[in-house]
């Protein structure tokens, strides 16, 4: 028997409710972006349904093609893109989503500031740290961190709210964590996008103000 949306969902909320309690945070700190990428609108309703109403897309084709119906039925919906996004994409977004995590070069610092001062909306933006220094990942390298937000702050009139990482696949997660935190702090961010299903409670106890959970709550995705 497969557990429902809903239930896994109040239990991802009770996780986080402890991992709160357990570090002296507030659960209403932390803000859990369910993350439906891939999963179709039928499975994302009952989630709605139960009253959730902040969620993560990694694609704007994708976003633009299941949420605008999904709006219509709940306008408080609020919608985070999590996933790259490409400078001539830019304009798709602002009209869909609330929140960008994944601003990681000064060509799209430039292209948001243009577009939101053309549509007058202005989603809260996270720079993306490639903590691991991946080269198969996006993201600012942390000794790039200061001057790149700099830039966006100086040069392109931006309001940047905080950080956003994604640690390399198989190792622990802490380190990576700890290091956003601290690039977060000594530049005045105050919201870090950090932790997915299998270490959000980790990233709680580091500071997590924003954590993105897919599989926790919607399954394994195809
Ligand atoms: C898919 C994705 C997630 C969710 O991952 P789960 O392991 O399914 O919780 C979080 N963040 C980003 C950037 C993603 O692309």
């Amino acid at each position: 028997m497969s557990t429902s949306v809903k239930d896994r969902l109040q239990s991802v909320r009770a996780s986080i409710e402890h991992a709160a309690v357990a570090n002296g945070r507030e659960a209403e700190n932390i803000t859990l972006v369910a993350v439906s990428k891939t999963i179709p609108a039928t499975t994302i309703e009952p989630a709605l349904a139960a009253g959730h109403r902040v969620f993560g897309e990694n694609r704007v084709q994708e976003a633009k093609a299941k949420w605008p119906a999904l709006k219509a039925s709940y306008p408080d919906t609020e919608l985070h893109l999590i996933g790259p996004l490409q400078t001539n994409k830019v304009r798709d977004a602002l009209g869909l989503v609330d929140a960008i995590h994944s601003l990681d070069r000064e060509s799209l610092a430039a292209m948001l500031a243009k577009e939101m001062a053309r549509v007058g909306r202005s989603p809260k933006l996270f720079v993306e740290v490639n903590t691991g220094n991946e080269t198969s990942k996006a993201g600012i390298a942390p000794v790039e961190a200061d001057r790149f937000i700099e830039t966006c702050r100086e040069r392109h009139g931006l309001v940047i709210s905080g950080l956003m990482c994604i640690p390399p696949l198989g190792e622990p997660a802490s380190p990576h964590f700890t290091l956003l935190a601290k690039i977060a702090e000594r530049n005045g961010l105050p919201l870090l996008s950090m932790g997915m299903s299998a270490d959000y409670e980790e990233a709680i106890a580091h500071g997590a103000t924003h954590i993105r959970v897919g599989t926790a709550i919607f399954g394994a995705r195809a």
